[in-house]
């Protein structure tokens, strides 16, 4: 479940991301007024099972009815894990298209949702998961080797947004007028595993302090830069960083 708003008067508006279509809008007719029918399930976060019907040539769908599957309560013990759940859906709702790979995608949502519920660590959940999100949806960065000379190794490397990849530390002494952010070889070491080892083991990844700050700082402007607008999710991120 992506995003529920109200639509005219006793219905809803619901986008959630299935596994065979991408994203779907759906109208939920009477939602407002006949909880029954969607009972717990028009909560966002939640692992839905809709039924759902489509008409050629509208965009869309009617959603029939849905049983709730898991609900990830536990996101809502404190706001940090709430506000990761929240980047992680809006913008995976926001990059994924008819050409993704749809199926690993949502197994990939699904599966940091229910680690960020369990009370995992939520900083290392959340990144190594929108690391692979974004390499799967394939907007991924080049972070093997620099942009200008190819090459791979070099204790600190220089991200730039723009250029969706990085810089060695030479080449960026030759640039001007780009914006760069620091990453140190630990971070990229572990943006390179969230993105290679298997599903199962992602939630073993730790950021330490560093990479922590490191990996955020390039993933929101390089996420800015394709998506071309700002998530409401983002600044709700931010501002619980700010007051932290
Ligand atoms: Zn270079």
């Amino acid at each position: 479940m992506l995003a529920v708003r109200d639509f005219g008067e006793a219905d809803c508006l619901v986008t959630f991301l299935t596994p065979a279509a991408g994203r779907v809008t759906a109208v939920a007719k009477h939602a407002r007024k006949s909880k029954r029918r969607f009972m717990n399930c028009l909560e966002p976060f939640s692992l839905v099972e809709f039924m759902y019907t489509e008409k050629p040539q509208q965009d869309l769908a009617r959603l029939e009815s849905g049983e709730l599957v898991a609900a990830f309560r536990g996101l809502r013990r404190s706001l940090l894990p709430l506000a990761l759940a929240a980047v992680l859906t809006e913008t995976t709702g926001e990059l994924v298209g008819a050409k993704d790979r749809l199926p690993d995608i949502y197994e990939t949502l699904k599966n940091s949702l229910g680690h960020l519920a369990a009370g995992q660590p939520p900083w290392s959940l959340f990144l190594s998961h929108l690391l692979r999100l974004v390499a799967q949806t394939g907007f991924g960065p080049q972070w093997q080797s620099c942009r200008l000379c190819g090459q791979a190794d070099g204790s600190l490397v220089w991200f730039n947004p723009e250029q969706g990849g990085i810089l060695c530390q030479s080449c960026m002494s030759r640039v001007a007028g780009l914006r760069l952010y620091p990453l140190h070889l630990g971070s990229r070491k572990l943006i390179l595993a969230a993105q290679h080892l298997p599903l199962e083991h992602l939630a073993r990844l730790r950021f330490p302090e560093l990479a922590r700050q490191e990996t955020w700082a390039v993933l929101l402007p390089f996420l800015r830069q394709v998506i071309g607008r700002e998530l409401r999710s983002w600044g709700f991120l931010e501002k619980i960083l700010l007051s932290a």
